[in-house]
């Protein structure tokens, strides 16, 4: 079965009488004990999440998934299941909002180390005994920086470390972790797999149903960070659509970033599909398309930035991405003043809007900043 074929079937457990061609939403949170059912309670495991999870394992390549209520408590849910006192090598540059989970939920508990993770050869120098994951994210959020997965599994896997790859702004469409060697995929669902910026929502998806991936779940039925079934049954909807809206916004993103680079008043573009980003090479032996998120840098610092955002029609200044319609935000501005954000970036989650109309009006903004 082709995935395009998967992501329509694979989430639907029709399984009523009445024969319904979708998968009815199953509010119960109980189901009856001396019945046929597989299900007891509804945060254990419910019809709707076990249509998604399937969906997400088959889409991965993995042999399970766990679906969670956001993607910060699918990280959290890795996390927890370290034992105590464990060594995490993080990227630099991650989700701003995982790297403050860590730096304040998990500061006592575990230690982190940061790194630059397209130094490959580097990363040795930060493993220690007690090191137990490396944490991926790749294209990374906001500086859609590479890293090598098959390279950096490769490198780690002899000293027993998981890998954990944040799939979220690749997709499984583009990218498939688990076949380049990593031991777990986590997505915020909330973007592309969710796609309409109306359902929030993580997942952890696991090459193997080994020990670690026994305590995730357990986390997960005993933590009760899940999603409700109606989120799951959006979330099933649409994937249904994720292969043909991937590769429309991605397609509207190459234009962009195409426009954008060659744009007198903008100093720099950052998106894995140009020949001049540095991780270039990374993304074209193991992506199949590159993305729709585009960062930028608008020449005239933070000032300029703000007003090509205030003057835009088409971009709403929002956060988040993934949507089917286009965002924009200036990430250093809520990033806090620790961040290494640019002050000057702005990171476009492109849209599906006609690649015209999206054009023209970051064109006339960036007549406009001043
Ligand atoms: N990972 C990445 C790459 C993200 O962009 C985000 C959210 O922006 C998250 C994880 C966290 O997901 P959520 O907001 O669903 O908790």
């Amino acid at each position: 079965m082709k995935p395009e074929t998967s992501a329509i079937h694979a989430g639907n457990f029709a399984d009523d009488t009445n024969r319904p061609v979708i998968q009815p939403l199953t509010l119960a949170t109980t189901f009856e004990r001396s019945g046929p059912s597989p299900y007891h309670y509804a945060r254990a495991a419910n019809p709707n999440r076990a249509a998604l999870e399937n969906v997400l394992a088959r889409l991965e390549g993995g042999a399970d998934a766990a679906a969670f209520g956001s993607g910060n408590a699918a990280g959290m849910t890795v996390f927890q299941s370290l034992p105590p006192g464990s060594h995490v090598i993080v990227p630099y540059n991650m989700y701003h909002g995982l790297n403050l989970q860590i730096r304040s939920v998990f500061k006592d508990v575990l230690s982190f180390t940061f790194a630059d993770l397209s130094d490959v050869e580097g990363l040795g120098a930060h493993i220690r005994p007690e090191t137990r994951l490396l944490w991926i994210e790749t294209p990374s959020n906001p500086m859609l920086q590479m890293a090598d997965i098959a390279a950096l599994c490769a490198a780690v896997k002899p000293h027993g470390i998981t890998v954990v790859c944040d799939n979220t702004f690749a997709t499984p469409v583009f990218q498939r972790p688990l076949e380049l060697g990593a031991d777990l995929v986590m997505h915020s669902s909330t973007k592309y797999l969710g796609g309409h910026s109306d359902i929030l929502g993580g997942a952890l998806v696991t090459k193997n149903k080994d020990a670690f991936w026994e305590r995730i779940r357990e986390i997960q039925v005993l933590g009760g960070a899940v999603p409700s079934p109606f989120d799951c049954y959006l979330l099933t909807r649409s994937i249904k659509t994720l292969y043909y809206r991937m590769r429309g916004h991605a397609a509207n993103a190459w234009r962009l970033a195409e426009f954008l680079y060659s744009h007198p008043q903008v100093e720099d573009v950052y998106y894995p599909g140009l020949p001049s980003h540095a991780g270039h090479e990374i993304a074209k032996k193991q992506m199949d398309g590159y993305g729709a998120v585009v960062s930028f840098l608008v020449k005239g610092g933070p000032e300029a930035a703000d007003r090509t955002v205030a003057a835009l029609r088409y971009y709403t200044h929002a956060t988040s991405l993934g949507g089917v319609e286009s965002l924009i935000e200036r990430r250093a501005s809520v990033e806090g003043p620790d961040t290494r954000t640019p002050q000057n970036l702005l990171r476009v989650s492109v849209g599906l809007e006609h690649i015209d109309d999206l054009l023209a009006d970051m064109g006339q903004a960036l007549e406009k900043r001043g």
